[in-house]
């Protein structure tokens, strides 16, 4: 009965009285009473009984009876029963005291003129929502006033507001072609965490027959769980694995490892995203897979489709002089707000996070959707924040600087906000638009923060002195912070074994602390290693297949998985980013690190926007005949397309010239 109103109005002052000092006096409240019974809506707002002096007007239909009080030329009160559209308009020409001309105003709003309405004209008074707001929403995907209360708390409290957000709802969702996305349709109907998802798969594999399971499941909702269903190999799957920073223990490497040599053909990928991938798994041993994961701690949840990724972040983070901040327990607290939170699983499109607390950029840490970025302000250590980095999706574009700094502290309560700042207002219409940059781009750097700002209810501070200083993979014998050291491996393309997983789990136990970490140059490093044991360590043979430290060309080499493994793939790419390596290695011997990072399509795995030279796989005529190419990249800019065939001299040309 309007007693939300004074409350609200109170907080608010109170709020900026503690954030801004004496910034403003509580004057007092509008009272007005409203009854929402039994489909009944009636509203009586200031002085409703006039005295002689005053003026009147009346309105009566069928289904609304309005009144209006007017002393000295200014509206002094209203009743509405029925429809009332317009009340948030008429209580606010109370507050305000604003002169009246004619008593057009009781009437006009039972037809919304909606066009009158400025972005910044409030709507809910209640939760202080605006109409910009309100089509924000719409835009981000609303159709009902369900969801607008959901994304907005708009009409969530007096409900008075209720109507006309009805009626611009049914202006604009009718308006707009509802062309939402094959994927959002899916989730509309149900959202993969409500679909029983992991005990139909039990009935699935006991039957055993992968086309029989169906295909929206298969294609779409399995992802949610980590389980891709890949069409380059029909009737297998593949499973990956969400390691927070790429820090796996012996035990779990183990686990891994088995799992790969018993059920896919002892195949192992490190991605580009610090995980790893499991591949030709067959429907009838999948639950076996996943409950084994699972049981030592790890998980393959929401590593697909509309999640939050596996964070990414230094792999010696917390271990080496130049990380400055461990963002590894950042990283897990993070995990753990979003991971298995349908509210956090149902985003537009994927998000990429990473943190960097070092001065090492060992991540490509800009080319994330979001990216927290050691950095210093007023002595304290924190993080410079950038948004909306990102591979595919019409181009690479490194994050935009947001001109933000946050406390590491901060990290976890800024990140879950984006979240739902993206999810509330990211598009659902278009997958190959709705990347958190588009929205960026919708609601510019200031906008952005002046969202965030308003749903952290504090002011965020401006960023402060950028401390990274070094980019690409490190190798070789790394000393730690407490004396020991971090052996490296290098794995060109991220291509492991079972067999080579499980020897190297052996040896961390052995000859370390029995701990592996994986990095986004798709390399492992062996950790903790007490300088007395180097040596034995190094001596064993699988440092000839994965040495400790090599040509550049493959220490910062990322490729993903291209044809042979992915539907999507052009070029076979893993081996061609290989041979490409191996000639320059031969031709062009250089200490200089050159970032070459290779994707199979343009869909971007392989991140070829953030290396220093790009490839991503395609076709081009020539003389009639098609041929596979590339398009190659420097630092994120498209240059040319070149047939497979000629890149080797074309590169080495490339970088012979200076042009790289
Ligand atoms: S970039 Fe293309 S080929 Fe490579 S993994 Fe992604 S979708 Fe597959």
């Amino acid at each position: 009965f309007g007693l939300l109103s004074p409350v609200m109005e109170q907080v608010r002052v109170c709020a900026r009285n503690l954030l801004y000092g004496n910034a403003e006096r509580y004057e007092g409240s509008f009272e007005y009473g409203l009854l929402k019974v039994a489909g009944v809506r009636l509203l009586s707002a200031g002085k409703v009984h006039e005295t002689e002096e005053d003026e009147t007007a009346l309105y009566m239909d069928r289904e609304n009876y309005r009144k209006a009080v007017v002393s000295k030329g200014r509206l002094v009160g209203v009743i509405l029963y029925g429809n009332l559209s317009g009340s948030e308009r008429m209580l606010s020409m109370i507050k305000s005291g604003e002169g009246i001309r004619d008593f057009s105003f009781l009437i006009k709003d039972l037809v919304v003129e909606e066009r009158e309405l400025k972005p910044e004209d409030m709507v809910c008074n209640c939760n202080l929502v605006s109409y910009g707001e309100l089509l924000k929403a719409i835009r981000g995907g609303a159709r009902t006033l369900e969801d607008i209360q959901r994304l907005t708390k708009a009409s969530t409290s007096c409900g008075s507001c209720a109507p006309l957000v009805e009626d611009i709802l049914k202006k604009h969702v009718k308006a707009r072609p509802q062309r939402i996305n094959k994927v959002e349709e899916y989730k509309r109907a149900k959202h993969p965490f409500e679909r029983n998802l992991m005990e139909s798969l039990i009935n699935w594999a006991e039957d055993g027959d992968w086309q029989k399971v169906p295909e929206e499941d298969r294609e779409i909702g399995l992802k949610w769980y980590g389980v891709f269903y890949r069409k380059a190999t029909p009737g297998y799957f593949m499973v990956r694995v969400r390691i927070t920073h790429g820090k796996l223990s012996s035990e779990q490497a183990l686990v891994l490892a088995h799992l790969s040599k018993k059920f896919g053909k002892n195949d192992v990928d490190i991605t580009s995203r610090q995980q790893i991938q499991l591949r030709w798994i067959e429907l009838k041993d999948l639950p076996k897979v996943l409950e084994a994961i699972e049981a030592v701690g790890l998980t393959t949840l929401q590593t697909g489709m509309d999640n939050i990724r596996n964070i990414t972040g230094d792999p010696l983070s917390g271990l080496v002089e130049e990380s400055f901040i461990d963002t590894l327990p950042i990283a897990r607290r993070i995990t753990e707000v979003f991971l298995g939170k349908k509210q956090h699983a149902d985003l537009p499109r994927k998000f990429n996070l990473a943190l960097l607390g070092s001065k090492h950029d060992c991540i490509n840490c800009r080319f994330n959707d979001l990216c927290f970025s050691l950095a210093v302000k007023d002595g304290k250590l924190g993080f410079n924040v950038y948004g909306g980095g990102k591979i595919g999706s019409g181009g690479p574009e490194p994050a935009l600087d947001l001109n933000i700094f946050l406390l590491p502290y901060e990290a976890v309560e800024v990140s879950k906000t984006v979240f739902e700042l993206y999810s509330d207002m990211g598009n659902r219409e278009d997958r190959n638009k709705n990347r958190f940059y588009f929205l960026i781009k919708e609601l510019g750097i200031e906008g952005l923060k002046k969202e965030l700002e308003r749903r952290l209810l504090r002011r965020l501070q401006e960023k402060g002195e950028d401390l990274v200083e070094k980019w690409g993979e490190r190798e070789g014998i790394i000393r730690q912070r407490n004396g020991l050291y971090a052996v490296s491996m290098i794995v060109p393309g991220g291509i492991f074994t079972g067999e080579d997983l499980e020897a190297v789990a052996y040896l961390s136990r052995k000859y370390g602390s029995g701990e592996l970490r994986l990095s986004v140059y798709q390399n492992v490093y062996i950790v903790n290693v007490p300088e007395e044991n180097l040596s034995e360590l190094l001596s064993h043979p699988i440092f000839e297949k994965y040495p400790i430290s090599t040509s550049p060309y493959f220490t910062n080499l990322i490729a993903c998985q291209g044809s042979r493994t992915c539907a999507f793939g052009v070029i076979e790419n893993k081996p061609d980013a290989l041979k490409l390596a191996s000639y320059l290695s031969q031709q062009l011997p250089t200490e200089r690190p050159i970032r070459m990072h290779w994707s199979g399509c343009a869909k971007g795995c392989g991140q070829h926007g953030a290396g220093d030279l790009g490839f991503v796989g395609t076709k081009m005529k020539e003389k009639g005949e098609v041929l596979l190419a590339v398009d190659v990249f420097v630092r994120g800019r498209k240059i040319s397309t070149v047939p497979l065939s000629d890149l080797n001299e074309y590169v080495k040309k490339m970088i012979m010239e200076g042009a790289v």
